[in-house]
Order: structure tokens, then sequence, then C-alpha cells
């Protein structure tokens, strides 16, 4: 025989026995509030067991969505929607921001260990993705030849500047290496 329950699992108010006989919550709010924390928990303990758990549910769902003609066009419509939005582009770079910031270290770690997991597949990996964007910021230079003389001044004026930063960068880089191989000269000779 199923076992009564009088007291509400999650507020410990009284259950009312006659619409809830059976029931371990006192009404459907605390149902659904009982079933977030197990799923919640569920979660945890998959995440626990496989720190790979959610990257591997998420790929599942867009494999699923890309292999279905109808839901991959709304999927990528409301994405693409969602990406040209200014205010929604500067809140997710502001917010990864902020959260870099705080995480720094944890960051680092899990970098870290996902490399190691990943070992060989990590470096190839990596490189795909920089093969791509090198790829995309190509044809986006093309492009914007071809379309956009103004964008493409634009894009000329900052790759400039980018070299330009870069080669200070280098020569302040080399300065202090001579700087610092003069004091190693230095108290050398005191010796
Ligand atoms: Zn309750």
């Amino acid at each position: 025989m199923a076992k009564i329950y009088e007291i509400c699992v999650v507020c410990e108010r009284k259950i009312p026995l006659e619409t809830r006989k059976f029931k371990n919550t006192c009404s459907d709010h605390c149902s659904d509030i009982k079933q977030k924390q197990i799923d919640q928990r569920a979660y945890a303990a998959k995440m626990s067991r496989d720190p790979l758990y959610a990257t591997k549910q998420s790929r599942k769902q867009y494999a699923s969505i890309k292999a279905d003609p109808e839901k991959w066009i709304e999927f990528k419509k409301v994405r693409d929607e969602r990406v040209q939005m200014p205010s929604y582009r500067e809140s997710l770079r502001k917010s990864w921001k902020k959260y870099k910031a705080k995480n720094k270290e944890k960051i680092a770690e899990h970098t870290r260990n996902h490399r190691a997991m990943l070992g060989v597949e990590w470096t190839e990996s990596r490189l795909r993705s920089e093969a791509k964007r090198i790829e995309k910021r190509k044809k986006k230079r093309q492009w914007l030849k071809d379309n956009d003389p103004d964008g493409y001044k634009q894009l000329l004026k900052e790759e400039r500047e980018y070299q330009r930063q870069w080669r200070k960068n280098k020569r302040l880089q080399k300065a202090q290496e001579q700087m610092a191989q003069v004091m190693q000269g230095d108290s050398n000779e005191e010796k």
C-alpha cells in the first residue's frame, strides 16, 4: 500500500488529504518546486559523473535540430534575429567580460582540465577553429572590398592601427630584454 504523507516535503505545511492523497506535496505549486529540485539534483549528479555531460547534451540537441529541416530553419531564424540585435550583442559581451574577470582562475583550471582530457583532439580543434576564423576574416575582407568601399577603408585603417600597435609592443619587448641584459652585465661585474 502506498504511503500517505501528511506534511509537504517542500514547505512543510499540512497536505490536504481529501484532494492530494498519496502525494507528498501540498499543492501544484509545491509539486512543481519538488520536480525542479529532483531535476536539478539529477543534473548535478550527471555533471559530477561526466563533466562533459552538458556539452554532450547541447550537442545532441543541436544535432537533432539540424537533422530536422523545419526545426533548423526556425532555429536559424531566431538565432540570426537575436544576434542582429545590438543590445543583445552588447549585453553578451558585457556579461562575458564580467564573468571572465570574476572567474579567471576557474576558467583557467577548466581550460587546463579540458585540454588534458581531450589531448591531441584539443590541439586539432583549436587549429580547426583558428583556420575557420582566418577564412571568415578573408571572406569578410573580400566582401568589403567588392561591396562596401567605406567599410573596406575602415578595415584597412584598423589593420594599420593593429600592426602599428604590434610593432610598438615588439619594440618595447626588445628594449626590455636589452635592459635586462645590461643589468645582468652590471651585476656580473660587481661580483
Ligand atoms: Zn507545500
